[in-house]
């Protein structure tokens, strides 16, 4: 299949990999950022044929785990009301609120359907003017245009009966809170560590050293936002695809920088990202959303890392229509899920007690087991 077989290539795998063999020289960890890559890496058995000074941890890249349990709360709330069509993507239907997810909801008689597009909901609106249709407009970089759309053309037709749950987060802001909450000062003074790749797995400080960010990102956003973390956390940032062989020349490219001392932005998945990004979607995004601070699932509050409806959207905005108040949920994480921990790299799926115990794809207690980008998910499905 072209796109997939070529970058699947076993022999031009062996090469890679003895190339990054062949300049490793001291231990590295290295944070893929989406949830994509880390699927790819477990899936591929990656980490297991690089050589043992480079140790891959995960990050906060997938949009379902990062979303906080309040909003999904706040789904739950919306969609038990009467009169409601709640609509979200697949994978949060089964993501566990604090009682109860949104399946169980449906289960009871709501009226939550799963849609492929946001813009599904405009046609489910139209179809039902008697009811108040919700989009649980969730993600990164790339799922916010889409969600845009569905917001500026609800306002063309003026469609008062859909409204979106916005929890939006941005990348960039949440590689620069591991940064600046990471040990490591900089490559070069990482020289000195004695720490192996096992001991850096149970350490409870994330030191990432390079970081392969998220292809389908910046093929929205381009290049040009990651520069300015590079050079201020002097940390080597190479953009990557998804492929196998994407992350194998992603973590080539990475390590080359590491061990020659560079601390700058490389685009490995240049067959999709430009510098620019796709400038029309990044002007829609401008129009309809502001950037605001947003909670990450597991990790707090980040500033300036979301997005909320711009004001000139407002009227859409469902938390306001349905007048969900922060008081009226409450907020009650499952003790033993340390699915924080492995959102920011400081853990991996198979240290949490609970995993493939009481924790399964099945019957969840984190969304990093629910989600098609899971950290958690992808051990199970791949490693069990
Ligand atoms: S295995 Fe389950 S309980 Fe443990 S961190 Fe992952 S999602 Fe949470």
């Amino acid at each position: 299949m072209k796109y997939v077989d070529e970058y699947r290539d076993g022999d031009t795998a062996k090469h890679y990999l003895a190339a990054i063999k062949a300049i490793t020289t001291r231990p590295w960890t290295i944070m893929e950022v989406c949830g994509g890559q880390t699927h790819a890496i477990v899936r591929f058995g990656i980490a297991d044929l690089l050589p043992p000074a480079i140790n891959l941890v995960h990050g906060p890249g997938c949009p379902v785990c990062v979303t906080p349990l309040e909003m999904i709360d706040k789904a739950i709330a919306i969609s038990s009301q009467p009169n409601v069509i709640f609509c979200s993507f697949g994978d949060m239907l089964r993501v566990p609120g604090s009682t109860q997810d949104l399946q169980s909801i449906r289960a009871q008689g709501g009226d939550v359907r799963c849609v492929y597009s946001p813009l599904d909901c405009l046609q489910i609106a139209r179809d039902n003017p008697e009811k108040q249709v919700v989009f649980f407009a969730i993600g990164f970089e790339t799922t916010a245009p889409g969600n845009a759309m569905l917001v500026y053309r609800a306002a063309e037709e003026a469609l008062n009966n859909l409204s979106v749950l916005v929890s939006h987060v941005l990348v960039p802001p949440a590689i620069a809170t591991i940064m600046s909450s990471s040990t490591s000062s900089s490559p070069s003074s990482s020289t000195s560590s004695s720490q192996t790749p096992s001991s850096q797995n149970s350490s409870s400080q994330a030191k990432v050293h390079g970081f392969l960010a998220a292809g389908h990102v910046c093929a929205i956003m381009g290049t040009q936002e990651y520069i300015p973390l590079a050079q201020h956390h002097q940390i080597p940032i190479v953009i990557t695809g998804f492929e196998p062989l994407d992350i194998l020349q992603g973590l080539y490219m990475c390590i080359k920088q590491l061990e020659s001392g560079r601390c700058e932005v490389e685009n490995q998945y240049v067959r999709v990202v430009t510098e620019q990004g796709n400038l029309s979607a990044r002007e829609l995004m401008t129009r309809v959303f502001r950037v605001t601070s947003r909670q990450w699932r597991g990790i707090g509050d980040i500033p300036q890392s979301g997005l909320s409806l711009a004001h000139q959207y407002a009227s859409f905005d469902a938390e306001q229509r349905f007048d969900i108040a922060d008081a009226d949920i409450i907020v009650k994480e499952p003790p033993e899920c340390i699915s924080g921990l492995i959102l920011q790299g400081l853990k991996k799926p198979k240290q949490c007690t609970a995993f493939g115990k009481t924790c399964t794809p099945e019957r969840p207690l984190g969304a990093t087991m629910v989600s098609g980008e899971g950290a958690c998910a992808a051990y199970y499905k791949y490693t069990g």
